[in-house]
């Protein structure tokens, strides 16, 4: 099955200023970008609003985090149905910094995942390892119940608004990128437990993407994997080589 390529770029608390934001747009307003790829930029939340107004078209907007109550006392949040009402169809949920910095649990993910998807929006689910269980041998077990707390709360039809983004703990912000093999080997083994967890129909449209240290130097490799479906890009989504990234097809 053909599945839509997809880039996002993840922008975590940057960039500091507001002249370091407008020529982000710019560059990106004026760059070539691959139309059969589905692009995704997620600013911290001052500036979805803004960025929504000025960024061309062709590139959609990404919360990277929100709360699972519609509303309240909850000092420093946002819920999912004020993005959806603000217009913002994305949210990046699981990152590995809210689950290792902001403590959030599995079973939190979860419920931040079923609140967003009924408040209508499209989340972009992150799991992945940790160095250590990498090196022994946890890498599948620790992914399968990072997206077991999922499975268990939602419905098959759900799947369609999620992209889930295998993003191994290690790679972040390191320079230190998974081979090829590496992404593939975890991603087909994602795939291979939807079809058991969920459906085959859910295994073959869910977009499997790979974060961590991509860069315009390893991400054609990359993406020349059978279940690399895309990327999720840190770093480097804030700098000119992003616009390669989301080339990486071509
Ligand atoms: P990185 O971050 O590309 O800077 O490694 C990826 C991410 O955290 O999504």
């Amino acid at each position: 099955m053909a599945r839509t390529f997809f880039v996002g770029g993840n922008f975590k608390m940057n960039p500091g200023s507001r002249e370091q934001k407008q020529a982000l747009v710019k560059l990106l307003n004026e760059a070539q970008l691959d139309p059969n790829t589905e692009v995704v930029i997620a600013p911290p939340s001052l500036y979805l609003l803004p960025l929504k107004e000025t960024i061309r078209k062709e590139i959609q907007v990404s919360a990277q985090n929100c709360y699972f109550k519609e509303s309240g006392a909850f000092t420093g949040e946002i819920s999912p149905t004020q993005l959806a009402d603000a217009g913002i169809p994305y949210v990046i949920l699981g990152h590995s910094e809210r689950r290792t910095l902001f403590h959030e649990t599995s079973a939190v993910v979860a419920q931040k995942t079923v609140a967003a998807l009924a408040a209508g929006l499209r989340v972009v689910l992150c799991v992945g390892e940790t160095l250590k269980e990498r090196e022994t041998g946890e890498t599948d077990k620790v992914v399968q119940e990072q997206l077991e707390a999922v499975v268990k709360q939602i419905k098959e039809s759900d799947w369609s608004k999620i992209v889930i983004a295998y993003e191994p703990v290690w790679a972040i912000g390191t320079g230190k990128v998974a081979t090829s093999a590496q992404a593939q080997e975890t991603q087909a083994a994602v795939r291979a437990y939807l079809t058991k967890a969920v459906s085959q129909g859910v295994a073959d449209a869910t977009r499997i993407i790979y974060g961590g240290s991509v860069t315009a130097a390893n991400c054609k490799e990359l993406a020349t994997q059978p279940d690399v479906d895309g990327f999720l890009v840190g770093g480097a989504s804030l700098k000119p080589e992003f616009v390669d990234i989301v080339n990486a097809k071509n």
